[in-house]
């Protein structure tokens, strides 16, 4: 049996009713990992030895007749930008290489208490900058659907794990799209929760402002039970919203009879795939066959989010990434003096992508363009977070492609920094507003999937549930599997 084909509560199932261990689908995905890693590179980091330990804990609890939660002795994948304690964190960074964390995210630790199996750390681009992987300071990872094209990005090493079978189920981060990106390209659900939603705690920064942590999953159905483990209140983590967290699986609703959709019209800009746009649309006509309501909506600052977002995106990281300098973290080069040896090693293991947008960050914020460049950038973040403001004062969802096109060929975009950024046009403004948005499967093009975007408001992550689950039980996109050939 293939087990690693199986969705969470699909295996959760067959673990309760011990038609099967987990030591034995812990086995089932690392001969996958063994099989096809060579191709797809999705980890940096594999933990083997503590799954499978892992694993026999829950067989025990099992074999004791305890209960056990959704996620126990479920294998998974975690971005390498989240701190686990004993096992190395590099951000996929040279000057992190070798760095081990003295202690666990919260996400870590809220899965541990729920005994889930850990198989490693995954790929992604350096510091969580980019959209495709290719920035990792390792190597890139290819996408299970054609091995040619990106996997997405910068979540891509974990999106690539669950779609090739060598997880079933992920975490990444979403800064400006980089869970949903991928979870589009590779045919996963991703979810980026509302800002502060999820501990940042023990995530190595990126955008602090911006930085959320999501599932991604085979289906809706195991996204909810991710989100019941990793949403909550973090005394540690200062922009942790203070709010109960519902039981979303309770949002698993066949019905849309109601909700009210709006589509922006400036979402369908130029440089859209027409395939995907023609996906969007029977989408939502599928939708609208089911009950609910649709309407065009206007959201006019959306043309200025991708460049507000280069500014505050960089000014943050700028900030952030100046720990690293050689002395408290990772690796150094010596230099004649202390200034010296910051330049050395920050020139020699940072890749070209941070160091861009660490001179455009420092640039932004230097006091004669401070006013000019990111005050002005925060301004349109307002603008931006209003035209949410009011679409949601007369919709339920917003719903829009998740990328203008599906996944590209590695090396299309990589040197050209500005067509990257453009892939993240409809994921972007969403992280300036601080709302929740899912990315679901909802076609094909070419053979390569297309995802589907929708929004809601602030901490209405079941509205989002419900509406995906909706258009999932009525359609059999997520239901394939990337034909990766075993050589
Ligand atoms: N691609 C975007 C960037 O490069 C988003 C990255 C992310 O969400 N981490 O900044």
């Amino acid at each position: 049996m293939e087990l690693f084909k199986y969705t969470a509560h699909q295996l959760h199932e067959k673990l309760v009713s011990k038609e099967i261990s987990a030591v034995e689908l812990t086995q089932s995905v690392l001969d996958r990992v063994d099989a096809v890693e060579k191709d797809v590179h999705a980890y940096i980091t594999q933990t083997r030895e503590g799954a499978l330990a892992q694993a026999q804990i829950v067989d025990d609890k099992i074999s004791q007749g305890q209960a056990i939660s959704t996620l126990a002795g479920i294998p998974g994948a975690l971005k390498d930008n989240m701190c686990t304690n004993g096992v190395t964190t590099t951000c996929a960074s040279q000057i992190l290489k070798g760095f081990v964390p003295p202690y666990n995210a919260t996400v870590v630790e809220k899965l541990i208490e729920n005994d889930t199996v850990v198989i490693g750390k995954a790929n992604m681009d350096e510091f969580a900058m980019g959209g495709s992987t290719e920035n990792s300071g390792f190597f890139p990872t290819s996408n299970p659907w054609d091995l040619e094209k990106v996997p997405g990005g910068s979540s891509g090493g974990s999106a690539a794990a669950v779609a090739a079978g060598e997880a079933i189920w992920s975490l990444g981060s979403d800064t400006g799209g980089s869970i949903r990106q991928p979870a589009a390209y590779c045919g996963l659900v991703g979810m980026k929760p509302t800002y502060g939603r999820v501990s940042r705690y023990g995530l190595v920064a990126y955008a602090s402002s911006l930085d959320q942590i999501g599932p991604i999953t085979r289906d809706v159905t195991d996204c909810a039970h991710v989100l019941n483990i990793i949403c909550g209140h973090d005394a540690k983590d200062s922009t942790s919203i203070n709010a109960g967290v519902p039981d979303y699986t309770k949002s698993l609703v066949n019905n849309v009879k109601g909700l009210k959709i709006g589509l922006p019209r400036e979402y369908f800009a130029s440089g859209m795939d027409p395939e995907v746009e023609r996906a969007i649309n029977k989408a939502i006509e599928q939708l609208v066959s089911l009950g609910a309501e649709y309407k065009e909506i206007s959201m006019p600052h959306t043309e200025y989010a991708l460049s507000a977002y280069y500014m505050i995106a960089p000014a943050e990281a700028s900030s952030n990434l100046a720990r690293y300098d050689g002395v408290s973290f990772g690796q150094r080069v010596e230099g004649t003096d202390i200034v010296d040896m910051y330049k050395k090693t920050r020139s020699a293991f940072l890749g070209a992508e941070v160091k861009r947008r660490i001179m455009l960050g420092t640039y932004a914020l230097s006091a004669g363009y401070h006013d000019a460049y990111y005050l002005k950038a925060l301004k349109v973040r307002t603008l931006v977070k209003q035209d949410f403001d009011k679409a949601f004062d007369n919709v339920d969802v917003i719903i829009t492609p998740t990328a203008p096109t599906t996944a590209f060929k590695i090396g299309e975009k990589s040197n050209n920094p500005l067509a990257m950024y453009l892939q993240d046009v409809c994921t972007i403004p969403v992280n300036l507003a601080g709302v929740p948005a899912v990315s679901i499967p909802c076609g094909f093009a070419g053979g390569m999937p297309i995802g589907l975007q929708i929004i809601a408001k602030p901490l209405a992550e079941e509205t989002l549930i419900r509406t995906a689950y909706t258009f999932e039980q009525n359609n059999n996109y997520h239901k394939g599997f990337a034909p990766l050939e075993v050589k």
